[in-house]
């Protein structure tokens, strides 16, 4: 138990991802009380529901939430749906909140046919793995998964461990994918083939239902698009693929509808904030993908950190004043 006396300040974190648990941690270093919540039934955000449990087991997700609990930091499971309620001067009991919200929806391409059932959220696919231990595939089907990056990657891997055969669609080649180049090496010892050069642009049904038919463009690379990345256009050229089901993993952005109302400015799928990690609501900070767009776990950690460091700032400052 973390004996340090408390300084009679609260803090809410929502939610328990690493931008979170590093925020929680700093300032429950610092003698802020603070609770965490998240609306999932495990703490740990994407590192608890997205890495698949080869990769980080559930265990030791477990036991650093534990470690955090003997500090004395406080877990709810909640969702919450008004960042004002929680705040002193709202009614809540919180005098400063931590949005540390992540970008957990799957995004789409807006391909026709995208809705079509045998199309699944990658992000989906690995919470039902790993949380329900419910296998959405059966064995021996064949499963596209688009996208290039190490959830593309992680839910081809998962794919294969439930017995399908797996081909990553991805419209660059493969020295431009985004994943981390040894997930990508073990992926290909385990057996996933690849379409490089390929944008789906829509999915229909094939063989009366069963199976879903991917039309593709055939891209080349051309030039350098705003990330510096080789730009890839379409030849013209049109290629399908028939498979038992479809994986969607081109990226996620945060579920930020809610906030809307609330006086936080939102902009570019990114929440706003200033040189302090401080949103456009009074003691409201962010930090983690929220206000990066999916990056990384060090990230998402070093500015979890800047936001517990600009709240203990404004604590000092604030008793400044109040002395004064
Ligand atoms: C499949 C996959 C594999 C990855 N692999 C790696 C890797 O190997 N290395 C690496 O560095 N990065 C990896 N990343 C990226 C990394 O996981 C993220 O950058 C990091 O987790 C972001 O941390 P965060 O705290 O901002 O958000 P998250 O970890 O996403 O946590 C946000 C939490 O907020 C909760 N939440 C959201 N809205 C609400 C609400 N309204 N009420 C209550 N709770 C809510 C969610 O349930 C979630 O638990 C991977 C990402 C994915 C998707």
């Amino acid at each position: 138990m973390n004996n340090k006396p408390k300084n009679g300040l609260f803090v809410a974190v929502v939610f328990s991802g690493p931008a979170g648990m590093a925020a929680a941690s700093a300032l429950n270093d610092a003698g802020v009380s603070v609770k965490v919540f998240d609306e999932l039934k495990e703490f740990g955000g994407m590192l608890a529901y997205g890495l698949p449990e080869f990769r980080l087991p559930l265990k030791k997700i477990r036991d650093s939430i534990d470690a955090a609990k003997k500090m004395g930091i406080i877990f709810e499971q909640k969702k919450i749906t008004s960042v004002k309620k929680l705040l002193k001067e709202f009614g809540g009991g919180f005098d400063f909140v931590v949005l540390a919200l992540g970008a957990g929806l799957g995004l789409k391409t807006g391909a026709a046919g995208e809705d079509n059932d045998k199309v699944i959220d990658a992000l989906v696919f690995l919470l039902n793995d790993k949380f329900e231990g419910k296998a959405m595939l059966k064995k021996g089907e064949e499963v596209a998964v688009v996208g290039g990056g190490n959830s593309a990657i992680d839910a081809a891997r998962v794919a294969v461990k439930q017995g399908a055969k797996v081909t990553i669609i991805y419209r660059r080649t493969e020295k431009e994918m985004p994943a981390f180049g040894d997930e990508l090496a073990k992926a290909k010892n385990e057996g996933v083939e690849f379409e490089f050069l390929r944008s789906p642009l829509n999915y229909s049904d094939s063989e009366g239902g069963k199976r879903i038919m991917v039309s593709c463009a055939e891209m080349i690379l051309a030039g350098e698009d705003e990330s510096g990345r080789a730009r890839p256009i379409e030849t013209g050229r049109e290629i399908s693929l028939v498979f038992d089901k479809v994986l969607l993993a081109i990226g996620q952005k945060p579920d930020f509808k809610w906030l809307e109302s609330e006086g936080i400015l939102v902009e570019n799928k990114i929440i706003m904030i200033n040189s302090h990690y401080a949103t456009t609501l009074k003691s409201v900070y962010a930090c983690g993908d929220s206000i990066t767009g999916a990056k990384t776990i060090a990230e998402a950690t070093r500015t979890g950190l800047g936001a517990a460091r600009e709240i203990i700032e404004a604590m000092r400052k604030g008793k400044e004043k109040d002395a004064k």
